[in-house]
């Protein structure tokens, strides 16, 4: 094969799969164009995803916190929310993370093409400038598509209203409205739901199947579950939206459901958050031999590389999850293939989380696919109730758990819900990735008083021996 550092490498889409292939490409000597229709890669991710919706959830978080505080004998008064001053910042924080990664693609000599690609072929893309103007075709050795995805709709609910609201609407905050109906009790709608929830709305949610955050583990939706109930004005499940209609005064909406009292409710806002599709229906890409399945994602080996030899396949384009640092990994994986190392996009863990409050996050195994798949496993759970860390954060409703293989002892799973999951969930994955059993997880000094140590507590619980909770003998 040619030395990679000769090589021409195209990618399509500057989201965080894009610009983390883009970035290593050119780390190795590859001649690197990267093509994204706004003014500096970031994607979905930077401008209309995770990070403007972590900004809001933390503001969120405040006002939840300041509230919670009378309970602790300190009151802070109504909170004032300057809506125009809070875009603002939720917009700078975009602006300073992708105008550093138009930096980053400079000091990397990685030309940076503000446009839409087209393929003409398996090594020519056909590139319209949506700044600049004007279209060309360019020729490479090997094209990256990293074209992400975008929100569903329900064909039936489409309307033609400004009060309808996709992810990237709710995100714009254009308002705070009295009422808001979330359509899609996932995490999307959740996290959404509760910033709106946090600045005054009254939020009503949405959801078909009989629990939130379908396929999460039920013990792990349990405390979020209560905590929204409180939250928000109310959680109907099982539940379907039959029609929306633009009125006047809002958007009237239709539900169907064992626990619907008002058939017929008027909302000022609707946000629909049913999931997302891939961004497959690329011009051109039937001219090559990329194959795309049922659910619209494009065909991929473990290199990430498609059915046309030239052409790799990463991120959400790519398939399931979903998620930002899959995508990333994937990016890493496809240069490397393209490099010639031997490599393969086999994870044993990609952590999930749910930025809710409490946070949600598992990794590995969960309890639902073991007993899917009629996998023995042994459940070893620490409730936070016995944590000092909890306690003195006043958030005793968490809880830790590890799947663990009995004949074993490896970890196979993590799971927890409680504040900062998200950040705790990372141990849990290099345990699962460096096939730590129990024990070591167990035998590892983690430092007091700290949330982290649920997970030591959790490896002690398997083998009868936590030091906080008295567990008879096996
Ligand atoms: P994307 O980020 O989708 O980027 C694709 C880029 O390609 C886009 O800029 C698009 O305009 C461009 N493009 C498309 N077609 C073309 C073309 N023909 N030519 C040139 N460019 C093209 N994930 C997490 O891991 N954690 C979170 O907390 C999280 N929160 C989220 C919150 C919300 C509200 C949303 C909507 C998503 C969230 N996600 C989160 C999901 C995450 O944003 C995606 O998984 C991630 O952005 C996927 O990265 P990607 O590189 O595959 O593509």
């Amino acid at each position: 094969m040619a030395n990679s550092s000769t090589l021409r490498v195209a990618v399509i889409g500057g989201g965080p799969g894009g610009y983390a292939a883009a970035f290593l490409a050119a780390d190795l000597g590859m001649k690197v164009t990267l093509i994204d229709p706004e003014l500096n890669p970031g994607g979905v991710c930077l401008y209309r995803g995770c990070i403007p919706s972590k900004a809001l959830l933390h503001v969120a978080k405040l006002l939840e916190e300041a509230e919670q505080a009378k309970n602790w004998g300190i009151e802070f008064g109504e909170p004032k929310v300057d809506l125009d001053k809070l875009r603002g910042w939720k917009q700078n924080v975009v602006k300073k993370l992708t105008g550093g990664l138009g930096q980053l693609s400079k000091q990397r000599s990685v030309q940076f093409v503000q446009g839409k690609a087209a393929l003409v072929n398996a090594s020519t893309l056909q590139v319209t400038k949506t700044a600049a103007g004007g279209q060309e075709d360019l020729t490479f050795d090997r094209i990256i598509v990293a074209t992400g995805s975008r929100p569903s709709i329900v064909p039936s609910l489409r309307l033609d209203s400004p009060r309808l609201m996709d992810s990237t609407g709710a995100l714009d905050l254009p308002e705070v409205p009295k009422t808001l109906l979330v359509i899609g009790g996932g995490y999307i709608g959740l996290e959404l739901g509760s910033v709106y929830a946090a600045l005054g709305t009254k939020v009503t949610v949405v959801e078909m199947m009989s629990g939130l955050l379908p396929g999460a583990d039920r013990d792990l939706v349990l405390p979020l579950h209560k905590r929204l109930e409180k939250l928000f004005d109310a959680i109907l499940l099982n539940t379907t939206v039959q029609s929306l209609k633009d009125e006047k005064s809002g958007i009237r909406v239709t539900l169907e459901g064992p626990n619907v009292k008002e058939k017929e409710q008027v909302f000022d806002r609707v946000l629909m958050a049913v999931g997302r599709r891939p961004n497959s229906e690329i011009p051109g890409l039937d001219k090559t031999k990329v194959t795309v399945n049922a659910k619209g994602f494009i065909e991929v080996n473990p290199q990430r590389q498609t059915a046309e030899p030239t052409i790799y396949a990463i991120g959400d384009v790519a398939g399931e999850p979903m998620l930002a640092h899959k995508a990333m990994h994937e990016g890493r994986c496809a240069v490397e293939a393209i490099a010639g190392h031997k490599v393969a996009f086999e994870p044993s863990a990609i952590p999930a989380v749910v930025f809710t409050d409490p946070e949600i996050a598992w990794a590995g195994l969960t309890e639902t696919e073991a007993k899917e798949h009629g996998r023995e496993i042994s459940v070893a759970k620490f409730p936070w109730g016995a944590s000092g860390r909890a306690l003195t954060l006043d958030r005793p409703e968490g809880l830790t758990k590890l799947l663990i293989d009995p004949k074993t002892e490896r970890v196979l799973g993590v799971g927890i819900v409680g504040a900062g999951a998200g950040e705790l969930i990372a141990e849990g994955v290099l345990a699962i990735e460096m096939c730590a059993l129990a024990a070591d997880v167990g035998m590892t000094i983690h430092p007091h008083p700290t949330l982290s140590e649920t997970l030591m507590e959790s490896a002690e619980v398997f083998y009868g021996q936590a030091t906080d909770i008295y567990r008879p003998k096996r």
